[in-house]
């Protein structure tokens, strides 16, 4: 018996909205806010009549935070689960401590203005100091652990599948498998098809700052920071075959490294098809992909944001994207005083998601697991105060609820190693 509000209504947010109204003994009430309140509606509308979950609506501007407050103090949900984007994560956070309520998303915070310069200020310190350049980090974040802590509140970070599920597997290999763990390479693989020359699988604005900035890995206690898809590899995924991947950086290398004690190298590599890969670069090379204003016809526009409108909705990809995805954690380590390795992997049909809640894989492998990650919360099997991301819980009853809700895992040892 809980009320959950639900901030977002894009391609992510969709799937957990699906899926709370498939768990609606958890989630009796839930209220879908975001800025464009038509989305909200056309969406209660599809799901009212089947489900018991009882759904209200509101618009919303998430940076705003007094008036984010006011509806949170008005609806008096258990929780907010941000599904909106990366750059709303500190005012949403705000808006809960000041309402009283527990926070969890599927991001860590990015400024959507990376030429502020206070901003930069600090990222160019952090730069210096931990060796990578991504304009993504935890210490934003991490900063509110105090905050939490002093009001009795949770903050879950990062559940969706990578970030979140990738962080829960090394939890319950680390409980079930390892007395230690010593290596980490998480495998994201889309072998999916949708049938246009370059479209991205979500947020094009965030999916391509992250792809096309510098790779880099933990290794020894640092990271070591490399040139964007400098390091290749190729991979035979089960049930998806053998397929080129690249390394990158990715945000649970900075929290692994943190809490998973002994852990001597983590790595992320996903795989990219050639055609992706060459119109990223085109799109990179003519400054498509820049963040900063430039002045058009008397207007300003930002040029990421500009081809944003041009490339295909990702919530439209469901239809015509045919395929597998594949991801997983291979670990290597010890048990008994013995070495030992396993690979712990989901493996997600795109028509399947999109015949059962409307959307390709990208959104389904992200959508469940933070409803999963808020049912966690709100029933109060992952409630501690403080701001937490999900490898610092029991892993026992998520990995439970992953089998239950659609993304089934399966462990698989020694197996095929990335070199
Ligand atoms: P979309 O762009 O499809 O949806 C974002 C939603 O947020 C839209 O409904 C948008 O409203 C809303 N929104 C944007 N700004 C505001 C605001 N100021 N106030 C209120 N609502 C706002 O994104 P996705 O669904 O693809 O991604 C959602 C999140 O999931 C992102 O943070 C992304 O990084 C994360 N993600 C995490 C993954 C993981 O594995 N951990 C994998 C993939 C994504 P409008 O409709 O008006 O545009």
């Amino acid at each position: 018996m809980s009320k959950l509000m639900i901030i977002g209504c894009g391609g992510v947010a969709s799937v957990a909205i699906h899926k709370c109204c498939q768990n609606s003994e958890v989630f009796t009430e839930i209220m879908i806010a975001s800025r464009t309140k038509s989305k909200c509606d056309a969406l209660k509308e599809k799901l009212e009549g089947t489900t018991k979950t009882v759904i209200t609506t509101a618009q919303v501007d998430a940076e705003n935070v007094e008036e984010l407050t006011a509806l949170i103090r008005d609806y008096q949900p258990d929780a907010v689960l941000n599904v909106a984007l990366p750059y709303q994560d500190l005012t949403i956070m705000d808006a809960c401590l000041a309402a009283g309520v527990d926070y969890i998303d599927t991001a860590n915070y990015e400024p959507e203005d990376t030429d502020d310069p206070e901003w930069r200020a600090i990222y160019e310190k952090r730069c210096e100091e931990l060796g990578f350049s991504a304009y993504f980090d935890y210490s934003w974040q991490w900063n509110y652990q105090k905050k939490f802590q002093d009001a009795g509140l949770t903050a879950l970070l990062g559940t969706g599948f990578d970030p979140g599920v990738t962080s829960v597997y090394t939890a319950y290999a680390l409980k079930h498998y390892f007395d230690e763990i010593h290596t980490i390479d998480i495998l994201d693989c889309n072998g999916g098809d949708h049938g246009y020359p370059f479209a991205t699988n979500f947020n094009p604005e965030i999916n391509l700052r992250e792809v096309s900035a510098p790779g880099s890995y933990w290794e020894n206690g640092k990271w070591v920071e490399i040139p964007a898809m400098s390091i290749h590899r190729t991979y035979d995924f089960p049930q998806v075959g053998v397929k080129d991947m690249y390394l990158l950086h990715h945000e649970e290398i900075e929290s692994l490294a943190k809490n998973i004690p002994g852990v001597k190298r983590i790595r992320f590599f996903m795989t990219f098809g050639q055609s992706y890969l060459t119109h990223m670069k085109c799109l990179e090379n003519v400054g498509m992909l820049s963040t900063t204003p430039v002045q058009f016809n008397g207007q300003e526009i930002v040029p990421i944001q500009f081809l944003k409108e041009l490339l295909p909705d990702p919530a439209t990809l469901g239809p015509r994207t045919v395929g597998k995805t594949n991801i997983g954690c291979i670990f290597t380590g010890i048990k008994d005083g013995k070495e030992r390795s396993i690979y712990i992997y989901n493996v997600c049909d795109h028509q399947e998601c999109y015949k059962e809640v409307g959307s390709q894989a990208i959104s389904y492998t992200t959508g469940v697991p933070a409803m999963i990650g808020a049912m966690l919360v709100v029933t109060g099997q992952w409630k501690k105060p403080g701001v937490f991301n999900t490898e610092e819980f029991d892993p026992d009853p998520y990995m439970e609820a992953l089998n239950r809700f659609g993304l089934p895992w399966q462990v698989v040892e020694h197996p095929q190693m990335v070199d």
